[in-house]
């Protein structure tokens, strides 16, 4: 838990401090709350009674009595504040409205044309935006903003996502300031990966406490890492490029110009293609992929069923897949000392327990990792949706999470 401190002019911080606590660990009471945050009596006090004016957070109850006065028990309010997150594909954006708990309201797939362009796909989205918020009801003076996970690569302090690959036709693209212009609100930008990581640790409370490795799976993979409770952004915002570390691979060529990227390897394009080489036709027939290059996203989910019903030569590649996650992890996990990873992402639903044993075995394998700590390997807490989540958790965490920018920040 982060430690707060008592120096003056440094009440928003502390805000964060405690409604952080009472989010992870409530309810909970006043008392509690001075050794959870290291703030006296007194300084919970006053921040507790201007949490509730603020109505982020509610009385909610009595912890049981052990004799003396029973002690109030106070619980974060769902309704205290609101964010829209998007997540951004090349074929489809997702988008959700999410309370201040992290409950999705409402959520829209929003379709893509092929090749569609920045200038036509944001205020589509933005539109899409403003009516799910309107459905779901939200009350406008507690809508905080915007949230985009984007495909990397991004520029994170311009805001810009920097030529992704299966983006035809973008190059620079100032994706923040666009978002900001069309829907008139606060906008945060992350890459896919990180935001989902975000996400995770802003609604699995206790359970994402701490330090994690995400991996993330969408068209692509990408990794998201959280170290004693703080997100790693690296210097230009692409921290946990995870799809360029180096694997012992077999030459398939990387977006980045690499040979022996794991990217490839664990990406659906990839697994389709290894299904394809490894087992031929007949094989692909059977499970139904077809491995036409805009048949992707059908392919994969027909592979995934394929491999989850015990079809082996699925299960063969998927595992495969899963051995080459397992061993770029392991030298990621080696140099971050996390000791949970977390899988997630739209393009693993149903395989993830065939993954994450995988990954499982590689990552405890060495005696050296057995004698400190073993590594546990979880699926996401909040699923298919977590790249949208992370999105608008981006901007809830922003808001709330005690971070340096509130003490360094006038
Ligand atoms: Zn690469």
């Amino acid at each position: 838990m982060r430690q707060g401190t008592n120096l003056p002019r440094v009440g928003g911080y502390n805000q964060a401090v405690v409604l952080d606590a009472i989010r992870t660990a409530g309810p909970v009471s006043r008392v509690e709350l001075a050794p959870l945050t290291g703030l006296t009596s007194q300084t919970v006090s006053n921040v507790v009674r201007r949490l509730l004016d603020a109505g982020l957070v509610s009385e909610s109850g009595y912890a049981p009595s052990s004799g003396g006065k029973r002690r109030t028990l106070l619980s974060p309010r769902p309704d205290g504040a609101y964010a829209v997150g998007v997540q951004l594909d090349p074929d489809a954006a997702v988008v959700v409205v999410v309370d201040l708990a992290g409950e999705v309201l409402a959520s829209r797939r929003v379709a893509l044309p092929d090749g569609a362009q920045p200038a036509d796909i944001v205020p589509r989205v933005a539109g899409a935006a403003q009516r799910l918020t309107a459905k779901a009801q939200v009350d406008p003076a507690r809508l905080l903003g915007t949230g985009i996970a984007a495909p990397g690569p991004i520029d994170g302090p311009a805001g810009e996502v920097v030529s992704p690959p299966n983006f035809t036709g973008w190059g620079r693209v100032p994706l923040r300031a666009m978002f900001e212009t069309a829907t008139g609100m606060p906008v945060a930008m992350d890459n896919d990966a990180t935001a989902a990581a975000i996400g995770e640790r802003w609604i699995g409370g206790r359970a994402r406490a701490g330090s994690f490795l995400f991996l993330y799976l969408g068209t692509g993979v990408g990794a998201g890492v959280v170290l004693n409770n703080t997100v790693l952004h690296g210097d230009s915002g692409n921290a946990g490029e995870f799809g360029h570390i180096a694997v012992d691979a077999e030459g398939l060529p990387c977006d980045c110009g690499g040979t022996n990227c794991v990217g490839p390897y664990v990406s659906p394009a990839g697994v389709i293609g290894d299904l394809l080489r490894r087992h031929g036709a007949e094989a692909a027939g059977r499970i139904g992929v077809s491995g036409a290059a805009d048949a992707v996203h059908r392919d994969w989910k027909a592979l995934r069923q394929a491999a989850r019903g015990g079809d082996t030569a699925a299960h063969d590649v998927v595992r495969r897949a899963g051995r080459r996650f397992g061993q770029a992890a392991r030298g990621a996990v080696a140099l971050l000392d996390v000791s949970r990873i977390v899988l997630g992402g739209e393009s693993v639903r149903g395989i993830e327990p065939i993954l994450c044993e995988e990954i499982d075995a590689a990552v405890n394998a060495t005696c050296v990792a057995r004698s400190i700590r073993r590594i546990d390997v979880e699926k996401s807490v909040i699923g298919d949706a977590v790249g949208a989540v992370g999105a608008a958790s981006l901007i809830l965490h922003g808001n709330y999470a005690p971070g340096w920018r509130m003490l360094t920040q006038a």
